[in-house]
């Protein structure tokens, strides 16, 4: 059988690993198929590629940050052309709102006692790509909080003094892009939004509607019922089931390959794919 991760993070975004230290760490967790999705961004495929010869194939993705009524959703793009002008366009815009957010946040967290943080945060930064993951780290670094994931609770989440609104990608454009690239949209972890199951069916009913084909059944940190449960939706909206790990970095509970399989009863997204 084979093992797929189809959502992982480099340093092209918010990641730790070089994409081919990542190639690396799968191939040795067991993974011989694995999709780069960085935030907003192909700058890792290539050295991914490159690294990605013998043992493991190398699936090109992005995740795309999507504001859909409200709501800041993430949509995996899989098997895209990294070449597609739109795509490289339309991710170029992205990640100037994530500058002109940062100086905003940056503004916002010094009123909140914060210095220097898109100082701190930019010495986290790897490539074009400032994520708050990044002021995060910087937050830790100052003793401020004890964690990445109390920064988020306290300083970066909606409705704490560092957020910023913000107007990303809608879906329509985000799904466009993606399968205008040959690619395969995906809705990213599913249970992971503040949103209600209505309102998750609206989502799906959109998403649909604008040409997305995929959902990802199974992530990391799951609980099975939840697989059952985004196995039964993606049934109900004709949807092919995805599955990865979002791994970010190796000291983190989320591992390159650590996944559940996915249930028999649903049609995975390489199923008729050269993947
Ligand atoms: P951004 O795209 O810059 O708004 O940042 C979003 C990223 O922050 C997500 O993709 C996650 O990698 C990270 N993130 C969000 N919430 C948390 C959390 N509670 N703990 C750790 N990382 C988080
Ligand atoms: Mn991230
Ligand atoms: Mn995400
Ligand atoms: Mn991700």
């Amino acid at each position: 059988m084979r093992v797929y991760d189809l959502h992982t993070h480099s340093t092209a975004s918010d990641g730790v690993l070089a994409p081919s230290a990542l190639i690396e760490r799968a191939k040795g967790h067991g993974v011989d198929t694995l999709a780069l999705t960085d935030h907003d961004t192909i700058g890792g495929i290539a050295e991914a590629r490159e690294a990605a010869t013998e043992g493991i194939r190398l699936i090109a993705g992005v995740e795309i940050s999507v504001s859909w009524r409200g709501h800041l959703i993430h949509v995996v793009g899989l098997g895209i052309d990294e070449s597609d002008s739109d795509l490289i366009l339309g991710l170029e815009s992205l990640r100037d709102r994530r500058d002109d957010r940062a100086e905003q946040m940056a503004m916002r967290l010094e009123k909140a006692g914060i210095r220097s943080a898109l100082e701190g945060a930019r010495r986290y930064q790897t490539t074009d790509i400032l994520s708050r993951t990044h002021f995060a780290r910087y937050l830790v670094e100052v003793g401020k909080v004890d964690s990445v994931d109390e920064a988020f609770k306290r300083f970066l989440n909606a409705g704490t003094p560092g957020h910023v609104p913000m107007q990303w990608a809608t879906l329509p454009e985000t799904i466009d892009w993606i399968t205008g690239a040959g690619g395969a949209a995906v809705v990213a972890h599913p249970g992971r939004y503040r949103i209600d199951e209505n309102q998750l069916d609206q989502l799906l009913e959109d998403f649909v509607e604008s040409g997305g084909i995929g959902i990802e059944v199974v992530c990391s940190n799951q609980k099975p019922d939840q697989i059952e449960r985004f196995a039964g939706i993606a049934r109900k909206y004709g949807l092919q089931a995805s599955t990865g790990s979002d791994f970010h970095s190796p000291k983190s509970n989320r591992e390159l390959g650590r996944l559940a399989p996915l249930p028999e009863y649903v049609i995975p997204v390489w199923q008729n794919r050269e993947w």
